[in-house]
């Protein structure tokens, strides 16, 4: 029997408010996943070593969103739209990228959480759409967190493709950056009319990842299913994971 209500790490964001250095993810991830079924449990940037710990004990990963990743990471010097960087975050998400792979973990990456992933991979972003790619559609459209402002074309015979019965979809759009080079062993699952990528997956169905460019967990209980199908689906495989995993009893 699976175990109830699983447990899935989900990454945040470090950001000074009201003069305190405050760890904070938005509610509505939490929300989108407790209502999928699952338990978030957030974690705040750490140490590459307790990362990979920390990913052994939990069933699934959520990468969120947030600021830019270090364009250092991928070789490049910031771009100046770029946002300055956070490398306690960059380095725990690509510890915890690396393990999840390594452990087969399920993962859900949006927006930032795609772009980390895709950098911890060996790919590349462009560091900022407006300035890098001109003819591009305005994906930058934070005014409009929870409307489907563009649409996007869903690659058949991928996983995203099959779980949102669609082979297009329209999605909302809070994103200055998006995936350049796509790193080996992902997919491209759905790009933008102007090609801008929009969706990748693992190539293969030895791990369990989906990453998406918008924000599903602000549309998930929007008038179409595509979201609430997507984190559905993330809470039915890290259920099914939590039924057949072996791992390590406690104290083992
Ligand atoms: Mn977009």
């Amino acid at each position: 029997m699976p175990m109830p209500f699983p447990l899935v790490a989900v990454t945040a964001t470090s950001e000074t408010v009201r003069d305190i250095p405050r760890v904070r993810v938005n509610r509505a991830y939490t929300d989108a996943l407790i209502r999928a079924g699952l338990t978030p449990l957030v974690v705040p940037p750490l140490a590459a070593e307790q990362a990979e710990a920390l990913l052994a004990r939990v069933d699934g990963l959520v990468l969120t969103g947030g600021d830019d990743v270090d364009a250092r990471l991928y070789g490049q010097s910031p771009h100046p739209k770029a946002e300055p960087p956070d490398p306690a975050r960059d380095r725990s998400e690509i510890a915890l990228v690396h393990a999840a792979r390594r452990a087969a973990r399920p993962t859900l990456a949006i927006c930032r959480g795609v772009q980390v992933l895709n950098v911890a991979l060996g790919g590349t972003l462009v560091q900022d759409i407006a300035s890098q790619r001109p003819d591009a559609l305005a994906h930058a459209r934070s005014d409009a967190r929870s409307q489907r402002v563009h649409d996007v074309s869903l690659v058949p015979g991928t996983r995203l493709a099959r779980l949102c019965g669609a082979e297009r979809i329209a999605v909302n759009s809070l994103h200055h950056q998006s995936l350049d080079r796509i790193a080996g062993g992902l997919r491209l699952a759905a790009r933008a009319d102007d090609g801008i990528v929009e969706a990748v997956e693992w190539g293969d169905d030895a791990w369990w990842m989906i990453g998406v460019q918008w924000h599903p967990e602000e549309l998930d209980r929007s008038g179409e299913p595509w979201d609430g199908a997507l984190f559905a689906a993330f809470a039915a495989v890290v259920s099914s994971a939590t039924a057949t995993a072996s791992r390590p009893a406690p104290g083992a």
